[in-house]
C-alpha cells in the first residue's frame, strides 16, 4: 500500500491535497482515491476499479488516441481567452455559476472562449448543479448565441434536469447526478440528460462502466475524478473502449496536480491524449509518497469488507 499526497494547483472540491493510495498487481498499477467524505459503501466501488486495474486488465481499445478538453475556470475573460489559447483543445469546458460571481461573468467568459477557439471548435458549460429551471433556461438561451455543444448539470436533481431539457435546444449532461451504476439508468427514465458523463472509479472499473453505457444507452463523456496517471489511464481505457465517442473527455486534468507518479504522465499533446498505460515512476512516486497512515489502512479495510473478494491491498508497509 503506497500511499500519496500530491498538492493541487487550484481548489478543488475544497481540497488542496489529492491523497489515495496506488497498488500493484500482476495487471498493472491501480489507483483507489475515494474524495475524503465517502464511507466504506462508497469506497468499495473506488476499490473494485483498483483491483479491476492491477489484477484484471481492461478491454481491448477500439482506438489510438482520445480527444479531451479544456476546463475553463470561472477567471476573467482575458485569462480564459488565453488558456484556451493555449491548450491547443478543440473543445473547451467553461465553468459558470461560481459562488459571488454574475451571470454578466460567465457571458463575458464564455464569448472569450468562443473567441479564442473559434467558429470550428466546441463550447461546452458546466454549471456544477448551480442554477434554477428558470435561471438555467434564460441563461442556456443567452449562452448559446456562442452555440453551446452542451450544458452539464445546470441544476441539481433530476427533475429539474428534465424540466430544463423540456425548456432549451442545447442538449443537457448529467455529471453529479450519476455517481453509482444505477443513476445513469434512471437519468434516462427521467428524461434528464442527453449525455452522460461517467468516471470510472465510482462506478467500480472499466468494464462496469461500460456496461453502464451500454443500458444507459446515452452517449457518454469519460471525465476523471483529477486522478494521478495511474487513475487516468483507467479513464482512458473506457474512452478507448467505447464504441461510439463522439465528444472530447474530461481527462486532461493532470495539469491540475503539482505533481505525478509517471515519468511520463498521461498528460494531452495538442488537445489528444495517447492510449497508454504509463509506468509508474519510483523516484516521482517516492517524491509524493507519505507513509501509510491508519486513516488509509481504515478506508481500505472499511472498502475491501464491504466489496469481499479476494483481498486487493495488503496492509503493509
Ligand atoms: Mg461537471
Amino acid at each position: 500500500m503506497r500511499v500519496f499526497s500530491i498538492p493541487m494547483r487550484t481548489r478543488f472540491r475544497g481540497l488542496t491535497r489529492r491523497e489515495g493510495v496506488l497498488v500493484r498487481g500482476p495487471a498493472g498499477w491501480g489507483e483507489f482515491s475515494p474524495f475524503p467524505e465517502y464511507g466504506p459503501a462508497e469506497c468499495a466501488r473506488w476499490l473494485a476499479a483498483a483491483r479491476e486495474a492491477a489484477h484484471d486488465g481492461w478491454p481491448a481499445p477500439v482506438r489510438d488516441t482520445v480527444p479531451v478538453n479544456v476546463t475553463i475556470p470561472a477567471v476573467g475573460p482575458e485569462r480564459a481567452y488565453a488558456m484556451t489559447k493555449e491548450s491547443a483543445c478543440r473543445t473547451a469546458k467553461v465553468k459558470v455559476a461560481e459562488r459571488g460571481q454574475s451571470d454578466a461573468d460567465d457571458l463575458a467568459r464564455v464569448e472569450a472562449v468562443r473567441d479564442a477557439i473559434g467558429p470550428d471548435g466546441q463550447v461546452r458549460v458546466d454549471v456544477n448543479g448551480g442554477w434554477d429551471v428558470d435561471h438555467a433556461a434564460r441563461m442556456i438561451r443567452t449562452l448559446d448565441r456562442w452555440e453551446l455543444e452542451y450544458v452539464e448539470q445546470p441544476c441539481a436533481t433530476l427533475e429539474e434536469l428534465a424540466l430544463v431539457r423540456r425548456r432549451v435546444d442545447v442538449p443537457i449532461a448529467a455529471d453529479e447526478s450519476i455517481r453509482r451504476a444505477e443513476d445513469p439508468l434512471k437519468v434516462r427514465a427521467a428524461g434528464a440528460a442527453d449525455v452522460a458523463v461517467l468516471k470510472v472509479q465510482p462506478l467500480g472499473g472499466v468494464a462496469a462502466a461500460l456496461r453502464v453505457a451500454e443500458a444507459c444507452g446515452l452517449p457518454v463523456v469519460v471525465s476523471s475524478a483529477v486522478e494521478t496517471s495511474v487513475g487516468l489511464a483507467a479513464g482512458v481505457a473506457l474512452a478507448a473502449a467505447l464504441p461510439e465517442l463522439p465528444f472530447a473527455c474530461g481527462l486532461g486534468t493532470l495539469s491540475l496536480l503539482k505533481g505525478d507518479v509517471a515519468g511520463d504522465p498521461l498528460a494531452p499533446v495538442a488537445g489528444e491524449i495517447a492510449v497508454r498505460r504509463p509506468a509508474v515512476d519510483e523516484e516521482a512516486l517516492r517524491r509524493w509518497e507519505v507513509p501509510g497512515d491508519a486513516r488509509w489502512r481504515g478506508r481500505v479495510a472499511g472498502a475491501q469488507q464491504h466489496l469481499g473478494g479476494p483481498e486487493v491491498i495488503g496492509a503493509a508497509p
